[in-house]
């Protein structure tokens, strides 16, 4: 089966009896992403995002409207054991959800399982085993390296191997919840000691998320031929960071309390099959890199192996929150400025025989444009520090002030099919 291949799921005529769908900005019946919900008084269990509403699936399994494949991974409170199902079984369940609500002849017994989103919290929607962060940004890359070695801003390694380091999983946590700005040592440099104290450079990192499906055993890597079936789907990543602690800590063992403090994500996982529309070719790399060693090269991953998503940043600070202002676009660029697909990054994280399990989270690294209008950091849109942003209202900001609020936003299009978004990826900074 050829993998990029979009079905009746994704005709942009078909339209939901949940009116909210028709036209939404994030959850069309062409998206059916999966998330783990409470409705008002409830447990957490799994759901999908109808419009403004979001349909129960342990209540549809236990109606017997669910494939049988799949109704027993939707029971529990994290999505694990349906994203450890192969791809086929997702896509069956997909296309259930689609008939189930596209068809009127469904809607009397499925409004039964339809809560308002508006009622409901949303949680992690996996128990993350690990969390790995690439940086296959390569603006993000040139523009942060330009700031330590104007004349040689990649080092050596970074056309050959997609760059990495493990993360903290324990501590990434669902849009919504606030973010505390961390302590930590930092050593001016000025100072002849470091101090301990609060982070005065806290910054955001704009990345994409991805979720592993079915893992790999130890010791087996997986071919980048095959790296699409263990990507159940992607989600917005906030990766804050400290850039006072991160300068002051990462040499030689690399990023450690600057980054692991807290990490935010959309709660929604939009699934792979949904983004089979918005699949692109990975952009050519500039004359004179060298190409993938021929562990990370594939000719399908090099056609369809990009996404077509635009990623946007904004705030909201206290004063634009107290003024009833609505948040203020900080950048907007494509997802496609990624030096390395998301298989590439699946592969080599597994080509010395590491394992990955359903539900670890990838994040791909900060994404930038090469214009300051796609810069995915205060870092880079404030030049380290030394040129202040002005606000509308007229508040400057070089880095996060207590009270600051970002929001992530993804949106996938492409022609002939209806636009999707991932939803809000958002948090707000509280004092130290
Ligand atoms: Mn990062």
């Amino acid at each position: 089966m050829i993998w990029w291949a979009t079905d009746a799921t994704h005709d942009p005529a078909r339209i939901s009896w949940v009116d909210s769908a028709n036209g939404h900005a994030d959850f069309p019946i062409q998206n059916l992403p999966f998330g783990i919900f409470s409705p008002a008084g409830g447990a957490p269990r799994l759901g999908v995002a109808i419009g403004d509403c979001i349909v129960d699936l342990l209540a549809c399994a236990n109606a017997d409207l669910l494939p049988k494949a799949v109704a027993t991974a939707c029971s529990g409170d994290t999505l694990n054991a349906l994203m450890a199902l192969p791809a086929s079984a997702r896509r069956a369940l997909r296309h259930r959800l689609s008939d189930l609500l596209s068809d009127s002849a469904h809607a009397g017994r499925m409004k039964l399982h339809l809560h308002d989103a508006a009622d409901c919290a949303l949680h992690l929607p996996a128990r993350i085993g690990d969390y790995t962060d690439f940086y296959v940004g390569i603006h993000h890359a040139n523009n942060i390296g330009r700031q330590f070695r104007p004349d040689n801003p990649l080092l050596p390694n970074y056309k050959y191997v997609p760059i990495g380091y493990h993360g903290r999983a324990s501590s990434v946590r669902p849009s919504g919840e606030p973010v505390r700005r961390p302590k930590g040592q930092r050593k001016p440099p000025e100072a002849d000691a470091p101090l301990f104290g609060p982070s005065a450079r806290l910054d955001y990192e704009l990345e994409l998320g991805v979720w592993i499906g079915a893992g790999n055993k130890l010791g087996d890597p997986i071919p980048i031929t095959d790296a699409v079936d263990h990507i159940a789907g992607f989600c917005l990543l906030n990766d804050w960071s400290a850039r006072d602690f991160q300068a002051w800590e990462y040499q030689p063992l690399g990023p450690f309390l600057a980054k692991n403090f807290q990490t935010t994500i959309s709660p929604w996982v939009v699934t792979a099959e949904a983004m089979l529309p918005f699949r692109m070719a990975q952009p050519a790399r500039p004359q004179g890199d060298p190409a993938p060693l021929p562990y990370l090269w594939d000719e399908a991953d090099q056609r369809h192996g990009a996404l077509a998503l635009t990623l946007e940043v904004s705030i909201l600070t206290a004063a634009m929150r107290q003024r009833g202002d609505a948040p203020h676009r900080l950048s907007s660029g494509p997802a496609s400025n990624m030096y390395w697909t998301v298989h590439q990054i699946v592969t080599h994280h597994t080509s010395n025989g590491c394992n990955l399990n359903p539900g670890d989270l990838l994040g791909t690294g900060t994404i930038s444009a090469p214009e300051r209008g796609g810069y995915g950091s205060l870092m880079e849109l404030s030049a380290g520090g030394r040129e202040p942003l002005v606000l509308p209202g007229g508040e400057t900001r070089t880095f996060l002030e207590d009270g600051d609020e970002i929001i992530l936003k993804a949106t996938a299009a492409a022609p002939g099919f209806a636009p999707i978004g991932f939803g809000d990826c958002r948090a707000r900074i509280m004092p130290a």
